[in-house]
């Protein structure tokens, strides 16, 4: 246990790149698969693809989608804008992604039981509107007492109300509570302009670049929280 976060009494978490991988986003976790695939984008060909699903992912707010259908629709509206959709290929990429975000999900679910021995946790999510059925469906739920999906909430972060609708669920202050987030935008500067502490998890290979506060705690996982606040 880090002495400087003694008084913290809830452990706010981001979803996607923090809960389900190790520092990184969708898009960075997508391209290597397709390119382990055989599709040889290059990063720029590869963002606008990605973006374009995203995008379309948002504006229909999902709301009672299943996590394999949200990664399924994701990789067909890739494809699709792509010109090389078929069920096959869909079916190949979702299969490998899920493949290793579930693997995240499973590691990382027995110490986020332990944290909730001794912390309230809730989540703070840009999302597509279904993320209490993503955790539903991954066993999730119950660790989490209150959960922000910005398609649910109509906030964004880095926006303060998308934060608070969650601090207030679980009726903690914002000095109070710590926020755990992949984003150096969205998490980080988030979570500073309410007066949150927060922490940065920025997978094994980033490790050079500065934190947004000084001594602020980079961690390569959220596994590393163990010895930070447990
Ligand atoms: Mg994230």
């Amino acid at each position: 246990m880090d002495k400087s976060f003694s008084d913290v009494k809830a452990v706010l978490f981001d979803f996607g790149g923090t809960l389900d991988a190790d520092g990184l986003t969708w898009r960075q976790q997508f391209l290597p698969i397709y390119r382990r695939l055989g599709y040889k984008w290059s990063e720029k060909e590869f963002n606008p693809l990605f973006y374009h699903a995203d995008d379309t992912l948002t504006e229909r707010t999902l709301k009672t989608v299943s996590y394999d259908r949200t990664i399924r629709m994701q990789v067909a509206l890739l494809l699709k804008k792509a010109r090389q959709m078929t069920p096959q290929a869909v079916e190949a990429v979702a299969r490998a992604y899920l493949k290793n975000s579930r693997a995240h999900l499973k590691r990382n679910k027995p110490l986020l039981q332990r944290l909730k021995k001794k912390y309230k946790l809730g989540i703070v999510s840009n999302f597509y509107g279904n993320l209490p059925e993503i955790l539903k469906g991954e066993g999730y739920h119950p660790l989490f007492g209150a959960v922000a999906d910005s398609a649910r909430v109509g906030s964004i972060k880095p926006s303060p109300d998308i934060f608070f609708y969650v601090l207030n669920k679980l009726g903690v202050r914002p000095e109070e509570s710590v926020f755990v987030g992949d984003s150096m935008k969205r998490d980080m500067r988030g979570a500073k302009g309410m007066g949150m502490r927060h922490i940065w998890v920025v997978g094994k290979n980033y490790r050079k670049d500065p934190p947004c506060c000084p001594g602020d705690k980079v961690i390569a996982s959220v596994m590393e929280l163990e010895k930070i606040l447990l």
